[in-house]
């Protein structure tokens, strides 16, 4: 984990977030400021230095 990265936080549940979809090696999370109606972010659990956006995909 690195210091002071807010999607690693996210993960370790350090910052609350509205969890959608979490599973061994990804967690989505409904962004805390949307651009849409819908607006998800899904993160891979290892940490990476950035991340991959999806609008309006419903992820079940
Ligand atoms: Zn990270």
């Amino acid at each position: 984990m690195e210091e002071n990265c807010i999607f690693c936080k996210i993960v370790n549940k350090e910052i609350p977030s509205n969890i959608v979809y979490e599973d061994s090696e990804v967690l989505a999370f409904n962004d805390i400021n949307p651009q849409a109606p819908i607006h998800i972010i899904v993160i891979p659990k290892k940490h990476i230095s950035s991340v991959i956006e999806s609008d309006g995909v419903t992820i079940r």
